[in-house]
């Protein structure tokens, strides 16, 4: 009887990366659909990942999805970069195409589904507030852009980056954006459709912590997002719901940013209901 015992081979390059809930959906992807697959978890050093790109070129892997501190150091180990991750400055998945190695951004398009099909919203035309600068902030603003925001205000603490991540949305995306220090509490207006908490603010263990904004004169039709998926309602999504706004947490993205993976992976459409479960299962929901 003729047998393949090769698995194929993905994961992620991160450090720190235990906490990385990722695999645990894409195994449970895998297995729902019968591929021999596996995805690997591994704690790659800064200093160690041109070693890790080389290894995974040897080792055949079909792709590798890159966490901190890995996004953008990983760009220059790559045969391409796809337009939209090269407009945000960052790869968090890499696929094969024969024998090259491909950088994608999936963290935007993952939030952007979400807001669409979980959140009923097209930011078309709206007017979208993000809170942080970071590589989240940075993706979400790329496909917000892209897709027809009419204007993004980005404040964030630190003005150097702040400023850099306004400035690459003008040039590269052709973002109406502007950019405000972040060094008091934020008034969302009733002129703001979207709100995006693109920070780590709240993120577990620091579940108490809340960003510092003021819902108070916000429009009653506001959504509020928040990317953090741990815990699954943070602060800022209970406050919120507490004033009846729509909310869309962080869950979502990271679903729909690994079933884009799964897809440019394995070229078969993701379960994403069995990913859904997975994760959900993981955080304790
Ligand atoms: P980065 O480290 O690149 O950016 C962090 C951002 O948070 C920066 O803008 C930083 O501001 C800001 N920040 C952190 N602490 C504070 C604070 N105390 N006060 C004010 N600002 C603060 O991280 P990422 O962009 O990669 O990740 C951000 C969040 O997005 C994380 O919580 C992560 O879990 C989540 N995420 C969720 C995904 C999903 O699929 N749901 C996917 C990817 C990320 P400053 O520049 O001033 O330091």
């Amino acid at each position: 009887m003729p047998a393949n015992y090769k698995a194929e081979l993905v994961g992620c390059f991160g450090d720190p990366v235990a906490e990385n809930p990722t695999g645990v959906m894409q195994e449970a992807a895998f297995n729902a659909m019968g591929l021999n697959w596996r995805y690997l978890t591994i704690e790659v050093k800064r200093e160690g990942l041109a070693d890790a790109m080389r290894g995974i070129r040897a080792m055949g892997f079909q792709g590798i999805n890159l966490t901190i501190p890995h996004k953008v150091a990983v760009m220059e180990l790559l045969d391409d970069v796809a337009p939209d991750a090269r407009m945000i400055g960052a790869v968090n998945t890499v696929r094969r195409e024969g024998n090259r190695l491909i950088g994608e951004n999936t963290d935007g398009k993952g939030f952007l589904r979400g807001i669409r099909e979980d959140g009923g919203i097209d930011p078309k035309g709206k007017r979208v507030v993000i809170l942080g600068a970071g590589g989240a902030a940075r993706a979400i603003g790329v496909e917000l852009a892209l897709a027809g925001a009419a204007e993004l205000v980005i404040y964030n603490r630190s003005q150097e980056r702040g400023q850099s991540m306004v400035s690459d949305l003008k040039s590269r995306a052709k973002a109406n954006a502007s950019f405000e220090q972040w060094s008091k509490t934020v008034h969302v207006t009733e002129e703001v459709d979207i709100l995006v908490n693109a920070t780590s603010i709240g993120l577990f263990p620091d579940v108490g912590a809340m960003p510092d904004v003021s819902l108070d004169g916000a429009r009653p039709a506001l959504m509020v997002c928040d990317v953090i998926p741990n815990p699954p309602e943070t602060r800022l999504v209970q406050a919120a719901r507490a004033r009846g706004l729509k909310v869309l947490t962080g869950l979502p993205m990271l679903v729909y940013q690994g079933a884009i993976g799964f897809e440019m992976w394995t070229g078969q459409k993701p379960p994403e209901q069995v990913m859904k479960e997975a994760l959900s299962r993981a955080f304790g929901l």
